[in-house]
């Protein structure tokens, strides 16, 4: 930043660039900015390189070259090349990729394959769920014990106290503490390895942690369950909640309307109604059925 001078500062808009810099609407400024500079090279061909020249340099230093951007992008770029940008669970580039990258990923992928759970069996036998018939006996809701549910409660307390640290997430997540970093954001957000995993709230990332904590100690199993596969149990888990782990308040089942950077799109959460919390926020065309079902991989 030092080496910067005062005028660049001056023009420098940090809402718009560095961590918070949206890449459709750069990518389609960078377009912009290509063919204003062909027109111009038809007028007055000399003119051509410092327009593209300038317009980039506005690109880099300010996020954007026509104002209001966000909006244009939201309204005219198709959706699912938006959702291929935007802030979810990306993919951070590696800096010195793995030169066996392809055979870690078939291994991997075979490993998946052969320790693959069912999730309702898994928890079942780990004492974390039941089935609890209705009155007339028809339906069984699936609810989690008030064991487990006592003991994952007093750990997310826990870790609200103390803060979720890198310890607590290593043998989680299977890497060490120095291939974890905590994103600054609106949302809790933690770059593990290559790749940033986002929470709706606080409280999320607490349940997680602690839901994942208890199932260790309580079976012998949990850490054999393929990483991606435990992650979804532990978000499926998360709507078994009732009560808000932070106010005690009702959790309840509804749809939202989220803006990122530029898009909105809809979303089912699993709230609570006094304070707000989201528990869950998952797109609504991710989320069919029931959130256990989903984390059952073939
Ligand atoms: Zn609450």
């Amino acid at each position: 930043m030092s080496t910067e001078s005062s005028l660049l500062q001056g023009i420098r808009r940090p809402e718009y660039t560095g961590a918070n810099r949206c890449l459709p609407c750069t990518a389609v400024n960078v377009l912009i900015a290509i063919v204003v500079s062909l027109l111009v090279a038809v007028v007055v061909l000399p003119l051509a390189p410092v327009v593209f020249g300038v317009s980039l340099l506005s690109i880099y230093y300010r996020g954007y070259l026509v104002p209001g951007t966000p909006e244009l992008t939201k309204r005219y770029l198709p959706d699912r090349l938006l959702a291929y940008f935007d802030h979810g669970d990306e993919r951070v580039q590696a800096a010195d990729p793995a030169a066996n990258e392809e055979w870690e990923t078939l291994e991997k992928l075979e490993y998946e394959r052969e320790h693959a759970v069912d999730p309702e069996t898994f928890l079942r036998d780990a004492g974390a769920i039941r089935a609890e018939t209705d009155v007339d006996d028809t339906a069984a809701d699936l609810r989690t014990t008030d064991e487990f549910e006592s003991a994952l409660l007093d750990r997310a307390d826990q870790l609200a106290a103390d803060g979720v640290t890198a310890a607590d997430l290593t043998e989680m997540f299977e890497t060490g503490p120095d291939s974890i970093t905590f994103k600054d954001r609106d949302y809790p957000a933690v770059q593990i390895d290559s790749r940033v995993r986002p929470w709706p709230s606080d409280a999320a990332l607490h349940v997680d942690v602690a839901a994942n904590d208890v199932l260790a100690e309580r079976t012998d199993g949990w850490y054999d369950v393929p990483l991606e596969q435990r992650l979804d149990i532990l978000a499926a888990l998360r709507s078994f909640h009732e009560r808000c782990p932070v106010c005690d308040g009702v959790v309840s089942f509804d749809e939202a309307v989220v803006d990122s950077c530029c898009r909105s799109y809809e979303v089912v959460t699993f709230a609570c109604e006094d304070c707000g919390t989201r528990l869950v926020e998952l797109p609504s065309d991710a989320a069919q059925g029931d959130l256990l079902a989903d984390a059952e991989r073939a």
